[in-house]
């Protein structure tokens, strides 16, 4: 985790002070603060897995329009989960920002967040990108999807996720370790539209045509694809993008040699997942920290948060970026995200039970 000495700052809230500071102990960045516990606090700690300037960019802006101070945290997305939980009651986070709607489950899961009525989020993020108890919201969104050697693969050849399995793709799939969690979310989700069973024999098909023991991220896997080490990889939207974008000469190379499809269009839709936050359940400044959610999630910020990752947004009325756009419209699955957490653990035994490493 970066060290962050920041400055002592001062908040002045009607007659009351509050003094936060940040402080380094034992490699955590540390929030310290008196006399916060207060409903209408000018303050709001945030806990996040996200690390990009535009995020910065808007929690000013939401201080400069409300008065209200972030804080910010960064961290890794698990040990930010971890350190919640072990704070308890005494944590100073009211909000935590992390991906993958089954991470988010598991934070709920351990008591960690608590409900949010809100009739501004409800109407700014679609009911399947949140939680079942609203105790989670999604603020961006990613697909999962198949990337391809541009000179080996006609597109046309490609259709579902169950075709991937067909022994004509043996040796060709490229996809990464099945104790990552995008992984988890993906065959969650199969095990909500098409039960157990048929979770388990894709999975397995999967493995009869990798064409390597998995390995590395999905980074990785499109790296490969461009090596020739296999045909078509298994991958989330956003590294195509970044890769595009990135300073490392060789993975531009490679993003420019891949192609991006859309699986399932003529099925149950490409598997999306989030990026989102949940109201801490010992949050102290619980009003602050509602608004700042309505602020992501609202239209001026909504475009700028999910292109900082190229992502989607949440929000209906926001256009894609650009590059977005140019990849084509899709039709994500439509069930509610939280399967992805509730199904978590099953789709992790099947992976263990059918080998997938
Ligand atoms: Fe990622």
């Amino acid at each position: 985790m970066k060290k962050r000495l920041v400055v002592i700052s001062l908040v002045f809230v009607f007659v009351f002070v509050t003094i936060i500071g940040c402080s380094a102990k034992n490699g955590e960045t540390e929030i310290v603060s008196q006399e916060t516990g207060n409903k209408d606090s000018k303050v709001v700690n945030l806990y996040t897995d996200r690390h990009y300037d535009t995020d910065q960019q808007l929690y000013d802006t939401f201080e400069q329009e409300t008065g209200i101070k972030v804080n910010v945290v960064e961290g890794k997305s698990d040990e930010l989960i971890e350190r919640l939980s072990r704070e308890g009651q005494d944590t100073q986070a009211d909000l935590l920002i992390t991906a993958d709607a089954g991470r988010l489950h598991r934070a709920k899961e351990q008591g960690l967040l608590q409900t949010v009525d809100n009739e501004v989020l409800f109407k700014n993020i679609p009911e399947n990108l949140r939680d079942n108890e609203n105790q989670w919201f999604g603020l961006t969104v990613r697909a999962r999807v198949l990337v391809y050697a541009k000179d080996r693969i006609n597109p046309t050849e490609l259709s579902s996720y169950e075709d991937l399995t067909d022994p004509k793709w043996k040796g060709k799939i490229l996809v990464r370790s099945s104790t990552n969690v995008y992984n988890q979310s993906l065959l969650a989700s199969f095990i909500e539209l098409n039960g157990e069973e048929k979770a388990k024999e894709w999975a397995k098909g999967i493995v009869a045509n990798m064409a390597r023991g998995p390995e590395g991220n999905d980074r990785d896997q499109a790296k490969a694809v461009v090596a020739g080490i296999g045909d078509i990889a298994i991958m989330n939207t956003y590294y195509v993008g970044k890769m595009l974008d990135s300073i490392d000469a060789e993975e531009v190379k490679v993003a420019e040699k891949v192609g991006v499809f859309f699986p399932d269009q003529d099925g149950a839709g490409t598997h999306i997942n989030v990026s989102g936050v949940g109201l801490t359940k010992y949050s102290k400044n619980t009003d602050s920290a509602v608004r700042l959610i309505e602020f992501l999630s609202g239209k001026q910020a909504q475009s700028q948060f999910a292109e900082a990752n190229f992502e989607y947004p949440v929000n209906p009325s926001v256009e894609p970026s650009e590059l977005l756009k140019s990849w084509g419209d899709f039709t994500p699955q439509s069930i509610n995200l939280s399967k992805l957490g509730i199904y978590n653990k099953r789709a992790s035994e099947i992976f263990d039970e059918i080998g997938w490493k």
